[in-house]
């Protein structure tokens, strides 16, 4: 007869010691996490309304003011990765009937026009092939077009390694009575961008490109007229979670006393609190510049190897993320496994519009080195030499 009442046994595997190998990050996130940051997330908890930990999260809110280069006061980091963010974005800023533009390049549109859409909201698409960026005039006719209420748009396209110019996006968008939304998760710390005098109204990143913080925190911010959109609506958010109201006050934003809202994951919170420390000390000219020369450097390798880059216009390159074209007659797959096995290196394939066509190697914040770029040239030169080729 059995003596105990459970049915399932413990794990074994759970019962065996936690296995984490060292690598080299070099996909398109998430990057290598530096010491100091690790050591943060490792401190001992403390309660989430503990005065020590609001402080940190002041300090957080004033490190992605700097990041951002704003003012604005509703400028937090919702608990979750880049999608929560985008959520957080799209979930607060939209209605159900509202008309949204979303300019899509790359997977990152689609994804905002899938939100979007989920919302109920009038989503019309903006397109241009992968690779490719939008011009003001694209822009303007999308406008007069739709006349939406709200424009998407991504800074740094990840899937197709696109840096999309900002400049005057933001007015335009207010001469015709919208709102700009900016996907920064890809690009931020890494290419210049600046909130208040680019006129942007939402902008969002993540944790875990170059702040070099673990994913699990994404910064967000408001402007005045975004927060009036917030402030005129007729319907609550469709989540309570991401209710920008509620966490504005749990932030400290609205000059209320700060109010449970949820358990926010402190030990993320302590390490973005470095990840932005780490970018406050190096200064946000010498991160972008620091990006640009490792990017460049290895573009050059790159070429220099015989491939080819997927974006041809040298100044629409995104600095943090790189295209490459597949070389002819190999399998991506062959060669990232590649690179894993033999280099502990990761770089990654395509995504969305760009699977198979290429791959795409990330060099963010401290994995920004001339040591990286010669790591992964070198795992790169020995994989064209030892993997198989015509197979596709
Ligand atoms: N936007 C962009 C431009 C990204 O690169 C990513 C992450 N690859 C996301 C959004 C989504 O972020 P996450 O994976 O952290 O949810």
């Amino acid at each position: 007869m059995a003596t105990s009442l459970l049915r399932v046994c413990p794990p074994g595997e759970l019962l065996r010691p936690l296995a984490v190998p060292e690598r080299l990050l070099l996909g398109p996130g998430p990057s290598n996490v530096p010491r100091r940051i690790r050591a943060a997330g490792a401190l001992q908890l403390l309660g989430h309304m503990h005065p020590e930990v609001l402080q940190v999260m002041d300090e957080i809110k004033a490190g992605i003011q700097y990041a951002f280069q704003t003012r604005n006061r509703l400028s937090l980091a919702v608990s979750g990765s880049g999608h929560c963010a985008m959520e957080a974005a799209l979930f607060n800023l939209l209605e159900p009937g509202d008309t949204v533009l979303v300019a899509i390049n790359g997977i990152w549109g689609q994804r905002a026009a899938e939100i979007a859409r989920r919302l109920g909201a009038n989503v019309c698409e903006l397109l241009k092939p992968p690779g490719k960026y939008f011009t003001p005039q694209d822009i303007e006719q999308g406008l007069v077009q739709h006349k939406p209420l709200v424009l998407f748009i991504t800074h740094g396209e990840s899937s197709t390694g696109v840096l999309q110019p900002l400049e005057g996006l933001g007015q335009l968008c207010h001469r015709h009575g919208c709102l700009l939304l900016v996907d920064a998760v890809a690009s931020l710390g890494g290419a210049p961008i600046f909130m208040d005098q680019q006129e942007i109204d939402v902008l969002y990143s993540g944790s875990q490109k170059v702040l070099n913080a673990p994913p699990g925190s994404a910064p967000i911010s408001f402007s005045e007229r975004a927060r009036d959109k917030l402030l005129r609506r007729k319907t609550k958010p469709p989540s309570f979670y991401l209710d920008m109201g509620c966490l504005a006050n749990y932030w400290g934003c609205d000059g209320e006393p700060r109010r449970y809202h949820h358990t926010a994951p402190i030990n993320s919170f302590f390490s973005l609190r470095e990840g932005l420390a780490l970018l406050a000390e190096l200064g946000l000219e010498s991160s972008w510049e620091r990006h640009r020369a490792n990017c460049s450097l290895l573009c050059q390798g790159l070429l220099d190897m015989g491939l080819e880059l997927f974006v041809e216009e040298e100044k629409a390159r995104l600095p943090t993320i790189t295209t490459v074209r597949v070389p002819e007659g190999y399998s991506w797959k062959d060669i990232t496994a590649f690179l894993m096995d033999k280099h502990g290196v990761e770089i990654a394939g395509g995504l969305g519009p760009t699977v198979g066509k290429v791959l795409r190697i990330g060099l963010m914040g401290c994995n920004s080195s001339r040591a990286s770029v010669e790591r992964v040239l070198g795992a790169l030169r020995d994989a064209l030499q030892r993997c198989p080729r015509s197979r596709l």
